[in-house]
């Protein structure tokens, strides 16, 4: 059979590619990585707007600076990328209310201050709780005898800020903890995507920029794993067959979700169960191109937030002149329910409530936005959500039984990842980690053959 290969990886995202590449570069070569969409990345994802080239996933690299190397900080040195240093702190500075007013530093640094304080009283609480009662998730008793509730728009913005957009401040997060505390902004027109290209480049054959190899197939949606005792069979949606000795399946917790791709026999219970408690997380990105800029531009206000009584209600936003001066975008920040609602309707409705918006921050003179980009990651099949939202105080058994093989499928993604899930370099690192599990399964089973046959 000419679709027979030793591997397969569905999925050409970052951690199908590092994963098929710790494979071929441990003598399995002879894999192919099948991708539904025309194009490696999956949620590193650039895109032309307004005349220059914006992220529409992933944006940073999180985690610079610390004790360890950041691995994706390192493949963006060895790519030469254009990075800019972001710097959110100022970010409570520039707080708007809904007539365009700017709170005053010292009301704004003490409701920040409030914010972080009761943020973290709260995790302390999670964690007692966890400590005290290991199963059972009944803290929102406790939580709401210790924690106000938050009601003016400047703490619902603050909360979202906090808790939605720039998580850092308030919670253990190992990215921040290993890896340093800086952000940087991808800021090339070549992509964040690039890092991908020249990681492929190592082992699948290119040729201007483009990869041109048969273990690469785009285009290839696959609708069906079946496995018995001596392989898998896997099926794409255009009628092909592709055997193997194992799968390597990086899809996102969503797909799996979504019931895109059926097992046969049927997934087991348990693999299931934690498939389906684990939360996604929705964050949408929206572009908006201007004839000319109208809000302030120093390198100290490149991040505002628009104080409303709706939490989420457009109230994260940037502007882009850090990132290409000249370029008139603004980039606003929504997610989850925000994130489903503006997905759910056109993009022309969409730019009226972000105008309105801006028009309550700067006045009703500033221009009408020329163009406008929203990425729809939640109704995209082959994503849906944007990553997912592990509680910090995770139940382990969840993160084992979602990273867990069965049997001949092996499982890899951001979502395995146990210390950065949600994260560029969760994706990279555990697509290394599961072709390093599946070399020592491939290990074992020769070792296993060789016995069988000695004892013949
Ligand atoms: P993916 O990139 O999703 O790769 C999986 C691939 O599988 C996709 O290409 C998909 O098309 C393919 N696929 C799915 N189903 C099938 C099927 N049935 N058949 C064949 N192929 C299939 N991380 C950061 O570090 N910094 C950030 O600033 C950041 N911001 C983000 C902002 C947004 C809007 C989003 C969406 C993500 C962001 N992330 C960020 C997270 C980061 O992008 C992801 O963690 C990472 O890219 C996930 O890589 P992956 O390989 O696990 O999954």
């Amino acid at each position: 059979n000419p679709n027979r290969c030793s591997v397969i990886i569905v999925g050409a995202g970052i951690s199908g590619i590092s994963a098929a590449k710790v494979l071929t570069e441990n003598g399995v070569d002879d894999v192919v990585i099948l991708e539904a969409t025309d194009r490696i990345g999956g949620r590193i994802r650039k895109e032309e707007f307004g005349g220059v080239t914006v992220e529409l996933g992933a944006g940073w690299i999180a985690g610079v600076g610390g004790k360890q190397s950041n691995p994706v900080w390192e493949l963006a040195h060895q790519s030469n990328l254009r990075t800019i240093l972001s710097d959110y702190s100022n970010a409570r500075y520039n707080i708007y209310d809904h007539s365009g007013k700017i709170f005053p530093s010292g009301i704004a640094a003490d409701s920040y201050k409030k914010a972080v304080d009761s943020a973290i009283q709260k995790l302390r609480n999670q964690e007692s709780n966890v400590v005290d009662d290991d199963d059972e998730d009944d803290d929102d008793s406790i939580l709401s005898e210790t924690t106000p509730t938050q009601k003016t728009p400047i703490e619902l913005a603050i909360d979202f800020v906090l808790h939605d957009f720039e998580m850092a401040e308030v919670e253990p997060i190992s990215t921040y903890v290993d890896f340093g505390e800086r952000e940087y902004l991808v800021a090339d027109e070549r992509g964040y995507e690039y890092l991908l290209y020249k990681m492929a480049e190592s082992f699948l054959d290119t040729s201007e920029g483009k990869i041109l190899d048969s273990r690469l197939q785009l285009n290839k949606v696959v609708g069906e794993i079946q496995q018995s005792r001596n392989g898998v069979l896997v099926k794409t949606e255009d009628g092909c067959f592709y055997e193997a000795n194992y799968v390597i399946l990086s899809a996102s917790i969503g797909v799996l979700q979504s019931q895109l791709i059926s097992f046969l026999p049927p997934l087991p219970r348990w693999k299931t169960e934690a498939i389906l408690n684990c939360e996604v997380m929705v964050y949408t990105k929206i572009f908006l191109k201007f004839p000319y800029k109208f809000w302030p531009c120093g390198p100290d206000k490149e991040f505002f937030i628009y104080a409303y009584h709706r939490r989420g209600y457009y109230t994260f936003w940037q502007h882009m002149e850090n990132a290409y001066p000249g370029c008139d975008i603004l980039v606003v920040t929504l997610t989850n329910e925000e994130s489903k609602r503006i997905e759910a309707q056109t993009d022309e409705e969409t730019m009226k409530e972000a105008m309105e918006v801006l028009r309550n921050m700067f006045g009703p003179e500033i221009p009408d936005a020329i163009d406008i980009l929203v990425p729809r990651w939640w109704n995209n099949p082959f994503q849906r959500g944007s990553y997912t939202n592990y509680p910090i105080y995770v139940n382990q058994q969840l993160l084992r039984n979602i990273k867990a093989p069965v049997e001949r499928i092996f499982f890899t993604g951001e979502h395995t990842s146990e210390k950065f899930s949600g994260y560029v370099h969760g994706g990279y690192l555990s697509g290394i980690e599961t072709s390093k599990a599946l070399l020592e399964e491939i290990r074992k089973e020769n070792e296993r053959k060789t016995e069988g046959q000695a004892f013949l």
